[in-house]
């Protein structure tokens, strides 16, 4: 089959690798639509850098299922399914709690197992969920990442309610998802970002409001009055985002960290008052589960949440999107389409 391969030399390379055969409890997926995170540009540099080993990217994936192992009860041939890209191992003590997201024995696609960046990938039968058929592949596909990460972030860990109001910090792909799960709470959202176009598209998401980070306080105003913020998802990461998500916290207020920061270990400072006071807590955000995935999906036919799909191209042009996403030319998601077989 065709796959592009993140080389430690050349970048995204078009490769012909043998196609992957399902184990018992496997299934093989022909991959419909695989959605490109930044989270990619990010291996690709650490591939770049000799800090990884070569591997086929794409954690955003949707296909149909093309064959499956001899131990598989939870799909057919030929439905179509979302794949999620963590392979938990489901026996450590994270996978015995139903936190997934931390386990530390399996796999994940595209990271450390191949991807779906290919024409096919496999998955343990576990992590797949049939689609309903109003959700196309291309819709359903950022869902895995964005959709449930956004999902994670605001309600399992943020646990946003009715009425709360909830800042994004940062909205890009899973910062535009995060606008659509707390709005689909009922929650009022503030989303904040330098760059204008992407607060166009948080507006279009169903923030009320939108602003520069120099705005932040008038804006929020506006929105809560005195309250300050119930719930700072911060997309970003960095030292600034982080302290100015911690300066809006209003009493009881929660700050999520979701993103790790881009090539910084800056730090902001904290006092025991600056929790204690006002009760006020600061969280991280990892990955998501199963649940996190059944609820985005969930979201998704209810017609409260939908990707951002702004770009479709084919597995060929893996390199010039992934340029392009690092230049910033365009918001929201693109989506790679390995086409028929
Ligand atoms: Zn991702
Ligand atoms: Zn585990």
């Amino acid at each position: 089959m065709r796959a592009i391969r993140f080389e430690r030399e050349g970048g995204p390379r078009t490769v012909q690798v043998p196609d992957p055969a399902p184990g018992p409890d496997e299934v093989l997926v022909r991959v419909l639509a695989s959605g490109v995170c930044r989270t990619d540009l990010h291996i690709l540099d650490a591939i770049a850098a000799g800090r990884r080993p070569p591997i086929v990217p794409g954690h955003e994936i949707a296909g149909r299922v093309a064959k499956i192992g001899s131990d598989v009860y939870t799909v057919a041939v030929g439905d179509a399914v979302g794949v999620h890209f963590e392979q938990p191992c489901g026996a450590c003590r994270h996978c015995r709690r139903k936190r997934t997201n931390l386990c530390r024995s399996g796999h994940t696609l595209g990271f450390d197992a191949p991807g779906g960046y290919a024409e096919y990938v496999t998955a343990k039968q576990s992590t797949l969920l049939v689609l309903p058929p109003s959700l196309e592949p291309v819709l359903a596909a950022p869902l895995a990442c964005s959709g449930a990460t956004a999902y994670h972030a605001i309600m399992t860990v943020g646990r946003a309610e009715e009425g709360d109001v909830v800042v994004v910090l940062g909205a890009g792909g899973v910062g535009l998802s995060a606008v659509q799960v707390a709005r689909a709470q009922q929650a009022r959202v503030l989303a904040i970002d330098v760059r204008e176009a992407a607060r166009t598209a948080a507006r279009g998401a169903g923030a009320e409001a939108s602003c520069a980070p120099e705005e932040t306080d008038a804006a929020l105003r506006a929105l809560a009055g005195d309250n300050g913020a119930d719930l700072v998802v911060d997309f970003v990461g960095s030292a600034r985002t982080l302290a100015l998500g911690k300066s809006i916290l209003g009493d009881g207020g929660r700050l999520v960290a979701v993103a790790e920061g881009e090539g910084t270990d800056e730090g902001i400072p904290v006092t025991g008052a600056d929790l204690v006071v006002g009760g006020k807590a600061l969280l991280g955000s990892y990955s998501s589960t199963m649940a996190d995935f059944a609820r985005a999906i969930g979201l998704a036919e209810a017609g409260l949440l939908r990707p951002v799909v702004t770009r479709r191209a084919r597995l060929a042009e893996a390199s010039d999107v992934l340029r392009d996403l690092r230049a910033g030319t365009f918001v929201g998601r693109a989506v790679l389409e390995p086409g028929p077989p």
